[in-house]
């Protein structure tokens, strides 16, 4: 793996590249954008940089021969430390960062960033889903945050600042990663597995998702696109059927499996595609057109309907007065 496999970012790269130039980069480090974007890949590139044998690491550009690279392409360098959430635990248990209560801080992610590296110069902590760092978890994360040991350089990835806690918000640096446009939006969708998507189709379907590329790999699968084209459809109509509208909705959203995380995303993109719908329509209309209120209400109501998912909103009561909302696209009383 090495740089050029990183698809955009470009700022991001100019930024580590001039603080390497500048200064040893040490400290601690929030990863923040939409799932699927490469903040992962930048984080191991980072740490592959940094660890290559033969290379400056200001180049950014490391050998990818020497036995750090190799290491860090199989994942076993001993001086990368990853911590991510379980899969079937709600939040990362705080174990994983200072051990069980009968072996506090003689174990865990704190501890090790702690010990001299074993074969560079230097440790890296890549700490996952960010996003899932309960109070307790977060707490025992503080201090090594605040001072990490000498040298050392830790990664939170999580998907937006405003997920994670304020304490650990105000430890990191936050770096910022945009979803892709153009010809990026492409590469990046057939790095995904989806080939041959023209540019302008690849970047307004990223958008569609809100930049989260897992989503837009859904939306390319027969059921995603079906459904799209329902939808779509229902939204053209002169009056908006909310009980067929909410139907669609209801099923599509439940068929994403029980798993509440998965719905709670299927919600999501649903409303990001019908806000997209409205604004288009906006758009398209005659500049301060008086036309354009209900369509502006729908917008509105879009992003209300998106703020309610993640604050966990009953599904079938958030879809139907969703769908209801949508069919009166009067001012929508919340
Ligand atoms: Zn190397």
């Amino acid at each position: 793996m090495n740089w050029d496999q990183c698809i955009g970012h470009r700022r991001q790269r100019a930024w580590f590249a001039a603080a390497l130039n500048n200064h040893r980069l040490t400290g601690s480090f929030l990863f923040v954008g939409p799932p699927g974007i490469g903040k992962s890949t930048f984080a191991t590139l980072l740490a592959k940089t940094l660890l290559c044998d033969t290379r400056r690491a200001a180049a950014l550009d490391p050998c990818g021969r020497c036995p750090a690279c190799a290491q860090v392409d199989a994942d076993t360098h001993p001086d990368i430390l990853r911590v991510a959430k379980p899969g079937e635990r709600a939040f990362i248990p705080v174990e994983l960062f200072v051990g069980k209560q009968e072996e506090r801080m003689k174990v865990g992610f704190c501890r090790d960033i702690q010990l001299r590296p074993f074969a560079g110069t230097r440790r890296i902590g890549i700490i996952q889903d960010a996003d899932y760092l309960n109070e307790e978890g977060a707490n025992s994360l503080l201090k090594t945050l605040e001072e990490p040991p000498l040298g050392a350089l830790i990664i939170l990835i999580g998907t937006t600042a405003q997920r994670q806690l304020p304490t650990i918000r105000s430890r990191c640096r936050t770096i910022r990663f945009l979803p892709p446009t153009g010809e990026d939006a492409a590469r990046l969708l057939a790095a995904h597995g989806a080939e041959n998507i023209p540019a302008t189709d690849a970047q307004r379907l990223i958008e569609r998702c809100e930049g989260n590329v897992y989503q837009a790999m859904d939306l390319l699968q027969p059921e995603g696109q079906g459904f799209c084209e329902h939808l779509e459809k229902l939204l053209s109509a002169e009056v908006i059927n909310a009980v067929t509208l909410s139907t669609l909705v209801n099923d599509y959203v439940t068929a994403a499996g029980k798993d509440a995380p998965s719905r709670r995303n299927r919600m999501r993109q649903v409303f990001s595609i019908t806000l997209e719908f409205f604004r288009n329509r906006v758009r398209q209309q005659p500049s301060a057109s008086e036309g354009v209120q209900p369509e502006l209400n729908r917008i509105n109501r879009c992003l209300t309907a998106m703020n309610q998912v993640d604050r966990n909103a009953n599904q079938a009561t958030l879809i139907e007065s969703w769908s209801a909302d949508l069919q009166r696209g009067s001012e929508v009383l919340l």
